[in-house]
């Protein structure tokens, strides 16, 4: 199977991922259909203008006067609101879409995606958390085709090709562990210490879950959907230079690992390319410069997100959509200085064990269970 990108819509374009998606795209000369934002107009219209994009999106329809005044005398067109982000990514005018939004905002656009058959490269990671099964459910259907970007994912995806499932003992995922990876204790730990990644640079929203462990929490639910795997025979495993990606462990004790810098591009690349690795700007690790590659067991009793993302997962039903929602509550509540990192764990707990599961739920069910958890955490956890 061959592809080129005819045009591309990248969801969340003036985030993290949705800056080196366009420096992607530019280096390969992958035309842009539609960029879209929350809020950030200027960069935007800026980004729409340097990549001659057709449409430029905010998601926030307050700015929309704004949005057609920055982007005046460029021929592009400005539009706004959720259903314009559903247009951009079902258009016939682009037949890739990569999703880039933060959080479960994501989830309504990446299934329009989805549902139009596009090829879907996925950045977002919670609509996978929320309601991956049904995403694809409805990808098996339109015959969407989706290529993770995660860096976990894509490295597990590159060691399944041309594999079943059936062959394979265990997914494991690796993770830096973070920055308070060999502390013994979390509670005096500062909002500027868990931004500061030892590795990657990210957005703020994945930048606090990578120190909480939250984010591999995720990323295990997100592997247990886009491989269609049991939880059982995913594992974990803190590996602190973020070189080894991703490993698969076959049943004949062969195991298969994917390895790079810790460079979203790369990923990103490659969702774009599949299934052709072409020349970038990305380069290999020089090995001879690695004193180490080390592995670890996670330390569940100090960073409890992970079992109880497994717990989740496992209850399945409406359990992960909450959870997902108290998660992105507590993170914005310390980004906004009104809890402590500690209370992350907090959150996830009391939202797992006070509020109602159900099993196989509607897409309805899932967003009001998801405007739910985060009504009910508005002002911290209810006392
Ligand atoms: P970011 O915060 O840097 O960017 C988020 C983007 O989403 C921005 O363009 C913002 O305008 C848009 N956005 C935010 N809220 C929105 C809303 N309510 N409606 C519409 N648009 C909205 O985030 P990021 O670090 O680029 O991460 C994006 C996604 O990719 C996340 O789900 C993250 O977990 C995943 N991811 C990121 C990385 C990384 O290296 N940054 C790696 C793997 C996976
Ligand atoms: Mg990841």
């Amino acid at each position: 199977m061959s592809w080129t990108t005819r045009a591309l819509t990248i969801l969340g374009s003036t985030g993290s991922i949705g800056v080196n998606t366009l420096s992607v795209a530019a280096e390969l000369k992958i035309p842009v259909y539609a960029l879209t934002a929350h809020s950030q107009v200027e960069k935007l219209a800026e980004q729409a203008r340097a990549c001659k994009a057709t449409v430029a999106v905010i998601a926030d329809d307050h700015y929309y006067n704004d949005l057609k005044q920055a982007l005046s005398g460029s021929g592009i067109e400005a539009r706004a609101g959720a259903e314009a982000l559903n247009e951009v990514s079902s258009s016939p005018e682009a037949d890739a879409v990569v999703t880039a939004i933060v959080g479960g905002a994501g989830l309504a656009p990446t299934l329009t995606a989805i549902r139009a058959g596009k090829r879907v490269c996925i950045a977002n990671k919670e609509p996978l958390v929320m309601a991956g099964e049904l995403i694809m459910n409805e990808a098996r259907k339109s015959g969407a085709v989706v290529l993770p970007i995660d860096s976990e994912h894509s490295a597990l995806f590159q060691c399944l090709e041309g594999h079943s499932t059936s062959e394979v003992e265990k997914l494991i995922i690796t993770g830096s562990g973070g920055p308070f990876r060999t502390l013994t204790d979390l509670s005096q730990v500062t909002l500027e210490q868990a931004l500061k990644h030892p590795n990657w640079s990210m957005g703020q929203k994945i930048t606090i879950d990578s120190a909480s462990l939250m984010n591999k929490s995720l990323e295990i639910i997100e592997a247990r959907w886009l491989f269609n795997i049991e939880l059982d025979r995913i594992d974990l495993l803190i590996h602190p230079q973020s070189i080894v990606h991703s490993m698969v462990s076959y049943r004949d004790g062969s195991v298969l690992a994917q390895l790079g810098k810790p460079d979203m591009r790369t990923p990103i690349q490659y969702a774009l390319t599949y299934p052709v690795h072409t020349t970038g700007s990305m380069e290999a690790p020089d090995f001879t410069q690695l004193a180490h590659l080390d592995f670890e067991e996670p330390k569940h009793d100090i960073f409890p997100s992970v079992r109880m993302g497994y717990d989740a997962a496992r209850r399945g039903g409406l359990a992960p959509v909450i959870m997902n929602a108290a998660n992105e509550t507590a993170v914005d509540h310390l980004l906004k200085g009104r809890c402590s990192f500690i209370d992350i764990f907090a959150y996830i707990e009391h939202a797992l064990t006070h509020i109602d599961n159900s099993e196989h739920p509607s897409l309805d069910a899932i967003l009001d269970a998801d405007r739910y958890t985060r009504r009910y955490f508005e002002n911290g956890i209810p006392k």
